[in-house]
């Protein structure tokens, strides 16, 4: 059985909730994961410009200033989208990071964007999965001594809600890695949007695309998502064609490739508060689907996204995702992830007031 440590946003004292972060944050003994000079990755999402429901950036200032008492050296990340939109490069994924409130002057360390100017950079891991022998993950990351998954509780279309197991996977995945996620076909071209400009082909290192009149992706196309980048026209999209279950599958294979890529060296903080119904990728976002909650801690991401997910039941009295998302049942996720090892579904909930 893991512990879930919990602190409520309820504060009749006015204790300032930076506080009860670094309480909780503290209660996971970070010093035995995180020493003098560690790189370490405080892995978060940036949410897209125009969202309003991602996480405060205050909220990870507490949880940085732990790591740097400890004399490690925190830097904040995320990795580059599949879709085109704000975060699909690390510049307009930078500009998006520092707009929202992520950048120097408001958490005083630097911010990396983990994979590559347009997400190639990108490093195997073997598994030895169900579905998946092996995943593809941002180098930034992999290559980091440890890892702080700071990670924001809400609905998600694919997985029916969005935790530290979502964090870990869709988050820490090359662009690559995440359309192994997403889809089991090659990426489409739209040839109302194509110039024919020859660009994609460039840029393809599989030599996959023929330009006639418009680019053909042809099937030598090895899957690596690049040409949808590189597209100044966005004119190259993703088949969204893998199942919501087995996508949630292969998330918790990819989060179990993190969590071995790191070799378990990562601690999880949840933010449960905007709980919005869909994810922070949107460039806007719905009312909450539940009350703010608080700030969970764990050393296990299957046990802390449980908890999660057990308390927004509790409060909304039902299953506020399950009603939005009927095809998916959460839980298929997180079985799977405690099925490979990632952690587990029984826990014990310590209130740190
Ligand atoms: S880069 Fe885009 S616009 Fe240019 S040929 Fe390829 S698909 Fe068409
Ligand atoms: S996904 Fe990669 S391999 Fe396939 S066509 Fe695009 S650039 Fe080439």
């Amino acid at each position: 059985m893991s512990v879930v440590y919990f602190s409520s946003l309820s504060n009749k004292k006015l204790n300032s909730p930076l506080n009860k972060i670094k309480k909780l944050f503290k209660k996971l003994s970070p010093e035995k994961y995180f020493g003098k000079n560690k790189l370490v990755a405080v892995k978060t999402h940036f949410g897209e410009f125009g969202n309003t429901a991602f996480i405060r950036p205050i909220y990870l200032r507490p949880i940085i200033e732990v790591l740097k008492d400890l004399k490690a050296k925190p830097y904040l990340t995320d990795t580059n989208t599949l879709y085109v939109g704000m975060r699909t490069n690390s510049v307009d994924h930078l500009h998006n990071a520092f707009l929202n409130g992520f950048n120097y002057s408001t958490l005083q360390v630097p911010v990396i964007i983990a994979d590559g100017l347009r997400g190639e950079n990108s490093v195997e891991v073997s598994i030895d999965g169900e579905l998946l022998d092996k995943v593809k993950l941002a180098a930034d990351i992999v290559h980091a001594d440890g890892m702080v998954c700071v990670s924001h509780f809400k609905g998600h279309e694919v997985s029916g809600f969005g935790g530290a197991i979502k964090n870990l996977s869709m988050g820490c995945a090359s662009r690559e890695g995440k359309l192994e996620m997403h889809s089991v076909t090659r990426p489409k071209v739209h040839k109302d949007k194509c110039t024919a400009c020859g660009y994609c082909k460039v840029a393809c290192a599989a030599d996959a695309i023929e330009i006639k009149g418009f680019a053909v992706i042809t099937d030598k196309c090895t899957g690596c998502a690049r040409c949808i980048a590189v597209c100044p026209e966005g004119a190259i999209g993703i088949n969204w064609d893998e199942t919501a279950e087995n996508t949630s599958l292969k998330m918790a294979e990819y989060a179990y490739g993190v969590h071995r890529a790191l070799r378990g060296n990562i601690l999880y903080v949840t933010i449960a508060t905007n709980i919005s119904p869909a994810c922070d990728c949107y460039p806007g976002n719905d009312k909450p689907v539940c009350e703010d909650i608080g700030f969970f801690a764990s050393t296990d991401p299957v046990a802390l996204d449980k908890a999660c997910y057990d308390m927004v039941l509790k409060r909304v009295g039902g299953d506020p995702f399950k009603s939005i998302y009927d095809y998916i049942d959460p839980i298929v996720q997180l079985k799977h992830a405690e099925k490979l090892g990632l952690g587990s579904l029984d826990y014990e909930l310590k209130e740190i007031k």
